[in-house]
Order: C-alpha cells, then structure tokens, then sequence
C-alpha cells in the first residue's frame, strides 16, 4: 500500500510539472510598466495577507510537510530568538520564485514573507510588472528566522538554514529565481560581487535560471531621493522584463560572461 501512495504521489508531481511548463506568461504592456513606475504613495500599513493556495497536490503536501519540519527546527541558534518561523508563501506550482535575505520584525510577528512596505512595493512588481497574482508566484528567504535586530545573517546559520530553500526549490521546480537584494543573492550565488555586478546577467542556484534586482526596503528607502528613486525602479523594471522573456521563451537562458552557478 505505501508502494502505490508512493507511485501516485511521484505520478502526481510528475504531472503538475508538465502541466506547469507549458504555462505562459502574459507580456506586460506599456500601461503595466507606467503603473510600476507611478509615484504611488507607498505607505508602512502591512498588505493583505495573500491567500494560501489549498492545492492537495503531491507537491503542496510535501512542501506542507517541510513547512512543519521547519517550525519545529533548532538547527541554529535563531530558534531562540523567533516569535516563529517564515517558511514561505505562495503556489507549489510557481514558476517565478522570490527570495530574499531573511525575515524582519513583521514578518517574524506575522509569520509571513515579504509583509510591509517593502511587501506592498513587491505585490505592485508581481501584480503591475509580471501580471500574476501574489499568489501565482512563491516568495520565501533563505533564512527562515529573524536575525535579531534585523542584522545580518551568519555563515553558520545559512549553513543550516539553506539546505531548507533548496527543497524548496527542488519541489517547486519554478522556472525562473528572483532575488531579491544583494545580500540574498550573494549567499546563494556564494559571492562577494555588489549587485550592481550580479544585476543585468543570469546566473544559475541549482540548476534554476536567477535573476537578481534590488530589494523592495532598498528602492522605497530611496524616496528621499526622487531622481535615485525613478532610476532604481526602472532598472526594477529591466529586471521585470528580462524574467517575462525568459518565462514567455521557456527555455535555458544565455549565461554570458560573468555569470555564476552555484
Ligand atoms: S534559521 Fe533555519 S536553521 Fe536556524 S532555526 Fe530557523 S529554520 Fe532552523
């Protein structure tokens, strides 16, 4: 009897995986772009909680199950510190991932990803630039507890922690990574490039096309300065649509010169 659970689950990731590759995405028109680029007033209430996808799939189980395993884990010392663990949100059949450093203070009380202003700027991204819904997409960070003080994440604990978003990765099976900020995308690239650098090229976590832009908290604390602030979206922006022709064309992308793989 484990035998055939075993057969229908494989069989049903087998399936979801087909079925999710043949999606497309829709190209974001001129009037999409203007949205993401319009001085909205973004303002610190927290966004609506995105709704938790209820698909009883072989993929959302096990992924429901790494969830537990990471509320219980004491890997590092960050579980002393935690209101709870932010494992991750979104659909377990993702094409586009998100995923930043690690959670702060709100998302540490709400046990939410990405919550805030800096949540509300990467709803806009998602909803305006990609055209999903926040719930289409999967958004987490490699670390899965606050650092205290929102400081910033030691070697060890990413050690422990990382092994938790390559599962992740690994039964969502997305297409493309985004991540978000440098400091994200220098502990997964294992690298010490500023991502001015890491920007503008693909580079691979595991066999998964990445693309990096900056943070959400980074482009909206620029607003004090409104010429920085327009150009930080616009390259934003760029990085919208080099991931929207990456995800339309479906295939491997060019990893040119300074790519990494990690
Ligand atoms: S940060 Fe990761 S490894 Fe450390 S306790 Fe939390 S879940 Fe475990």
């Amino acid at each position: 009897m484990a035998l055939i659970d075993e057969i229908l689950r494989d069989t049903r990731a087998l399936a979801e995986r087909a079925a999710h590759r043949s999606r497309r995405t829709v190209r974001t028109s001129p009037e999409a772009a203007a949205w993401l680029m319009a001085d909205r007033e973004i303002d610190g209430a927290p966004s609506a909680a995105p709704p938790q996808t209820a698909e009883t799939s072989g993929t959302a189980d096990a992924l429901a199950e790494l969830a537990r395993q990471v509320a219980q884990c004491t890997r590092c010392p960050l579980s002393e510190t935690r209101t709870q663990t932010v494992f991750g949100a979104g659909s377990p059949r993702a094409r586009l991932v998100f995923v930043g450093e690690a959670p702060g203070q709100q998302e540490d009380l709400r046990g939410e990803p990405f919550v805030g202003a800096a949540g509300q700027f990467l709803t806009r991204v998602i909803e305006g630039g990609f055209k999903m819904r926040r719930e289409d997409v999967f958004i987490c960070n490699v670390l899965k507890c606050r650092p205290p003080g929102n400081r910033d994440p030691r070697a060890d604990e990413i050690a422990e922690c990382e092994p938790y978003l390559v599962r992740q990765i690994e039964l969502i099976a997305p297409s493309v990574i985004c991540a978000l900020g440098g400091h994200a995308a220098k502990t997964l690239l294992r690298t010490s490039e500023s991502t001015t650098r890491l920007r503008g090229k693909w580079h691979s976590y595991h066999g998964i096309p990445l693309r990096v832009t900056y943070h959400p908290s980074y482009v909206i604390r620029s607003r004090d300065v409104p010429e920085k602030f327009k150009e930080n979206r616009r390259k934003v922006w760029e990085d919208v649509q080099a991931i929207l022709e990456l995800l339309e064309r479906d295939e491997p992308p060019c990893f040119g010169p300074g790519s990494i793989e990690a």
